[in-house]
């Protein structure tokens, strides 16, 4: 992969980090990652919008204006077509002190661009299997940050079990998100998926669906849904930048619906698949 340190392009395995990088010490940074078709960046600006609202969120001062340069320079000269970029933003170097630094050290601004492999392709055609985990991560889940250690515990024990994703449940049973995915279901050809709040990240792809579902005619709703409700559903899906949208057909071992990929799930990923092929040829 080809990475760009705050502004200088070089191999990523030739970055080096200050072990006093509040990224490093603290978790404290935010990161992006932007799904690359055709050479061009998938809904850039949406994704530049997103990192803005992390770095206010996170009294960040890093500049949006270059961070956008620096993905388009790095896009280009990687000469990958068909690719994912990574852009990782810490609060920089400072001695170690839990307070945001005063005066505030430079953000280090990491962005890499790697090949584009589907490691979903095996789920994608008879539809995933997932396991519904208890949700232990922290409050504000709204944040993009780079703390994940909760997120890599489900998806270690969805991996472990076999599955391709983990559903994270809060102590009700509500059913919020993925550990790395936003959350569909279809009920009676309602599509479901629950309101935006402090504890699910803002998908850049959830709302890309909310506008597939406008053009398709299909209703959808934002409410949440519970765990004790998967018998009555009839198709789940998940959906995120670079899994695109993966239709679920078992949780916890159970079928949903028939246990096949349902009507409406199969709508939206061709609905997808022609918005990407649009995107394309623009
Ligand atoms: N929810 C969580 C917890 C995620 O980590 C991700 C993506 O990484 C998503 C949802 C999907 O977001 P997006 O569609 O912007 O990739």
């Amino acid at each position: 992969p080809l990475a760009c340190w705050n502004g200088e392009r070089l191999p990523l395995s030739e970055v080096r980090v200050s072990v006093l990088d509040r990224g490093f010490l603290f978790g404290d940074a935010i990161y992006e990652v932007i799904r690359v078709y055709s050479g061009k960046p998938f809904l850039f600006q949406d994704h530049l919008n997103r990192i803005q609202r992390n770095l206010e969120k996170m009294s960040l001062p890093a500049d949006l204006g270059s961070i956008q340069r620096w993905i388009e320079e790095t896009i280009s000269a990687s000469g990958f077509v068909e690719a994912s970029v990574y852009i990782h933003v810490t609060r920089g170097v400072a001695p170690r002190t839990h307070r945001f630094p005063d005066p505030p050290p430079t953000p280090n601004v990491l962005i890499y661009v790697a090949a584009f492999h589907d490691s979903y392709s095996q789920f994608r055609h008879s539809g995933a299997s997932v396991v519904v985990v208890p949700d232990q991560r922290w409050k504000r889940c709204d944040i993009k940050s780079v703390n994940l250690l909760a997120n890599c515990f489900a998806s270690e024990m969805a991996h472990q079990q076999g599955c391709a994703e983990a559903l994270l449940s809060d102590d009700s049973g509500k059913l919020s998100e993925g550990s790395r995915s936003s959350l569909f279901g279809v009920k009676d050809s309602v599509v479901l998926t629950a309101p935006l709040g402090e504890n699910i990240l803002p998908g850049i792809t959830r709302r890309l669906i909310q506008q597939l579902c406008e053009e398709c005619q299909l209703e959808m709703r934002e409410e949440t849904i519970h765990q004790s409700q998967l018998d009555e559903i009839d198709e789940l899906f998940l959906t995120a930048t670079t899994m695109e949208i993966l239709p679920v057909t078992r949780v916890d071992d159970q079928p949903i619906g028939d246990g096949q990929i349902g009507p409406v799930s199969r709508q939206l990923v061709d609905a997808y698949q022609k918005h990407i092929e649009r995107f394309r040829n623009e």
